[in-house]
Order: structure tokens, then sequence, then C-alpha cells
């Protein structure tokens, strides 16, 4: 997605009142297995990713004479049928689902992008986001306007290749990108997986009927059977091909930065990351937020889905009964038709629902994993306090949310953002409960049980592991 269209976004909840996932939050795939039905892979792959980009979803395929590219608004189920899928045919492929912000949702912007190059022909899926696409575009004299940065990435990697081998134009393009980017991309027969030299986003390996796969979650890697290797490493470029597996390190300065809301919300809890079961760490930080924010209450209640482990956690720790007293529709994805505008005004019960049964009369904790612009988790409270809830007292997983990501979380410009604008206690006002607390930071890090300087916590912090070039005019921190 270009910057200009992120910085420029303006939505949490859209235009039909629903909480979107909003960003570029996406998932990526890619499959070498001769032999293998790689496309069929590919959409169960994508299928257990859907959680990372409901916008569109997309395959490339490739059986040695060129790459088929076949994606389209929507989820992975609407987008393919067995009829699509029998039409991509070959032995290797990669997949993409994306997510962006309302409005931006194209056709144009679904991946995996496609380039030709004389005879030949690439394809790329990418998760993150660059920092550096001006001089990017300026770089290759392009009109930024007219390229996401995922296809900026191909036109750069496509007119290197022209000229040289695949070791070679990935070690000389790849170093000019910058920001977040694990990437799949393919050609005819060779399947490539990158990782940001601060392995800002994740990005897997695994083996299966001897192919070889590559998925944003390890929950990729589960759905078709495939076993985990390892994640690949920040900085790591591997190449899959008919000569096997290699890696090659074209970048100078490595430091993992790992995103930490992958950790807090993006991941699926069954995944993985940094040999951490994301489930797991989720309780942690449920356990030490009633140890930092403990309340008398008779129910622990979650906001589903993010929230449900960390209520969990909480609940165990405090001793205090864990109650289901919200129903979430899982079905909703991303709605395509219009509803009324009375239900516009219901907002977010198209998406949430009470049991008011388990909750009249009782003093609640509700337990999300954060806030980032305020508006869905107000109408939330109004809803619960609606269904009878005595008292409300909202914990959230997660420390205050302050800073736009620039690296694939579109959350909006830093006035949107509830806690870089209000104090703790303005936002306990503001959302009208009756407490409210945030787990601390150093509560969120010790509970992944990962080394807390592998993360990038700058939505939280402020601290920005890259230059942002454009953080002046965004209203960002010149930090
Ligand atoms: P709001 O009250 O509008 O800030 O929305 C808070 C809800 O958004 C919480 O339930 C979070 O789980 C959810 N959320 C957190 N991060 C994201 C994200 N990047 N995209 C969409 N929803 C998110």
């Amino acid at each position: 997605m270009l910057q200009s269209e992120i910085l420029g976004s303006t939505g949490w909840l859209d235009d039909v009142g629903l909480v979107q996932k909003v960003g570029e939050s996406c998932g990526v795939f890619g499959v070498y297995g001769p032999g293998l039905d790689v496309a069929r892979l590919t959409y169960f792959g994508l299928f257990a990713l859907q959680h990372r980009g409901q916008e569109s979803a997309g395959i490339a395929v490739s059986g040695g004479t060129g790459v088929t590219v076949y994606k389209d608004l929507g989820l992975v189920a609407q987008v393919f049928d067995e009829q699509r899928l029998a039409g991509l045919d070959g032995h290797l492929a990669i997949g993409h689902n994306r997510y962006s912000t309302t409005g931006s949702g194209s056709w144009e912007n679904a991946q995996p992008s496609y380039r030709a190059i004389g005879e030949r022909t690439i394809a790329l899926s990418h998760n993150g986001n660059l920092s550096n696409t001006s001089s990017l575009a300026d770089d290759l004299g392009v009109l930024q306007e007219t390229m996401s940065d995922s296809e900026l990435m191909t036109e750069a990697i496509g007119r290197e290749l022209d000229r040289t081998d695949w070791d070679r134009a990935l070690s000389t393009v790849l170093p000019m990108f910058e920001g977040a980017f694990s990437l799949t991309i393919m050609d005819d027969d060779h399947l490539i997986g990158v990782r940001d030299p601060l392995g800002f986003r994740p990005l897997v390996l695994g083996r299966i009927d001897g192919g070889m796969v590559l998925a944003s979650e390890t929950c990729g890697l589960d759905i078709i059977g495939a076993d985990f290797i390892r994640e690949i490493a920040p900085g790591e470029v591997i190449i899959i091909g008919q000569d096997g597996v290699r890696s090659i390190h074209p970048f100078k300065n490595v430091k993992q930065r790992t995103c930490v809301f992958e950790f807090v919300y993006f991941s699926r809890p069954d995944s993985t990351m940094s040999g951490q079961s994301i489930h797991a760490a989720r309780r942690r930080m449920g356990e030490r937020l009633a140890a930092e924010h403990p309340a008398d209450v008779d129910v622990v209640i979650p906001v589903p889905e993010s929230g449900i482990p960390a209520a969990q956690g909480f609940a165990a720790a405090a001793r205090i009964p864990y109650v289901d007293g919200l129903v979430k529709n899982r079905y909703i994805g991303r709605t395509f038709i219009n509803p009324t505008q009375q239900m516009r005004d219901q907002g977010v019960r198209m998406k949430l629902n009470p049991i008011t049964q388990e909750l009249e009369g009782k003093r609640v904790v509700l337990v999300d994993d954060s806030i980032v612009r305020g508006s869905t988790t107000r109408q939330l409270i109004s809803m619960v306090k609606k269904a009878g809830a005595n008292e409300v007292h909202l914990r959230v997983s997660s420390p205050p949310y302050k800073w736009p990501c620039f690296y694939g979380m579109d959350t909006g410009r830093q006035e949107e953002l509830i806690a870089s604008r209000m104090t703790v206690e303005e936002i306990a006002d503001f959302l009208e409960v009756d407490s409210l607390g945030y787990l601390s930071m150093d509560g969120l890090l010790e509970a992944t049980a990962v080394d807390p300087n592998r993360f990038c916590t700058a939505c939280l912090t402020g601290d920005y592991p890259t230059e942002i070039p454009d953080m002046r005019s965004t209203g960002a921190p010149s930090t």
C-alpha cells in the first residue's frame, strides 16, 4: 500500500460501523512441490492465514512455462472454488491475503503482484509496509501514485533480474528497501522467501512430502500437515529450487525488531513465534494484568476473540469465574452488503452480541487485547451496561497505543489514537467504565518470554527502529 494511503486513512470503524482490521497485516504463503497439488495447498495455507487479511486473496502458480496469477477481492473461499483451483496447475505457487483501509480496496491492490521480464515472469506477495516508498519510486523513475509498494518491489527486482541471476539481483535490490517486508517470490522454477533485516513481520519454513513451504505463521503449515523447520531469520533470503535450498544474507545491518503486536493481537493463538506459543503468551499477559490491576468483581468476560486467552489468564490468576458474556458472529468477514441506517447505528452489534443472562446484576471485568481509537470499545461498554451489568471494569492486555505504525499496521494518524490524546483517567471517563487498567510495558514483554530487545514497540513507546522520512507531516514524532 502506498504510504500516502496509510497516512490518509481515516477509519477504524468502517462506513458500515463494523470493526475493521485495518492495515497490511497480510498473510503470505509459498510452496515448492513437484508432484504436489500446489494450488490446493496454497489455498488451504491462505485459508489458515485468513485472519491476517480479508480484503483480497490471490494465488500465483507455475508449471515451468510462465507464472499465472489469479486474484480477486474477497475471502479465500469466495475467490477460489474447485474449478478455479483445477485450472492452476504447476509445481510451485505463492499466495496472498490482503487487508487494507476501507476505500483502498481495489482489485489493483490485490496480490500477488506480477511482472513480465522478456520471456520470464515473476510474482511477489508482500506482508508489511515500506517506509521509503517515495525515494524508491524516484530511483526507479516511476510515479509513486501509480504503484503500491509491493508493485515497486516487483518492478525493482524484475528490472535487475533482467540483467543477472536471482542471487545477484536480490543482493543488489533488497538492500534498497526500507521498512517491513516478509515476501514470497517466484518465477518458473524458484520459490524465494525474504524477511527484512529487522524481521518486523514473521515468516516460517516448513517441509511437506519432499516439498518446501513458506508461511507467515506456523498455523499455515499445520493446516496442510507440513512440518515446521524454523523461522526465516531477519535479513535472510531463502532460495528454493531444483538444486535444493540455500540462503543468502544481503543486508549489512541485521537486528531483530519483530512487531510486538503480533503477540498481542495479529497472530493466531495456535501459532508459535520465537519459540513461544502465542496463546500461552496471551494467557500470561492476562495473569500479569490481574496482578497489576486487580478488580473486585463477580465475573471475568473476554471481548471475543482477541481478548479470550488474556481473560482466561486474568480469571485464573484472580480466581474469579470466567464467563462468556459476549458472542461474536464469526462469519461476518468483510461485508459487501450495506446495512440499513438503523443497523449502522448499532455499530458493534453487527459483530458482537451480549448474553444478557450472564451480565445482568453482575460486577464485570471485561478483558480486551488493545484499545486503538476507542470507538468500538465505547460502544461495547455501553452495550454491556444496557445488558444489565452493575459495574464494568476494563482491563487491556497491552500498554496504551500511542504512536502510528509505519511497518504494516494501519491504525490511522496519531491524533486518531485515543491514548495519544488522553490520559488513562480521561479514557476511562470517555469509555464510561468504572475503572480502566492497561498492562505495563514490562508486563507485556515479560509475558512474551522473548528477549525484549528483539521487539519493535514503536506503537507503544514511540521508539521507531528506522527513519521515517515523512513523519513530521503525519503528526508522528520527529525523534
Ligand atoms: P477501538 O475501541 O475502536 O480502539 O477498537 C478496539 C478493538 O480493536 C479491540 O477489540 C482490538 O482487539 C481491536 N484491534 C486491535 N488492533 C487492531 C488492528 N490492528 N486492527 C483492527 N482491530 C484491532
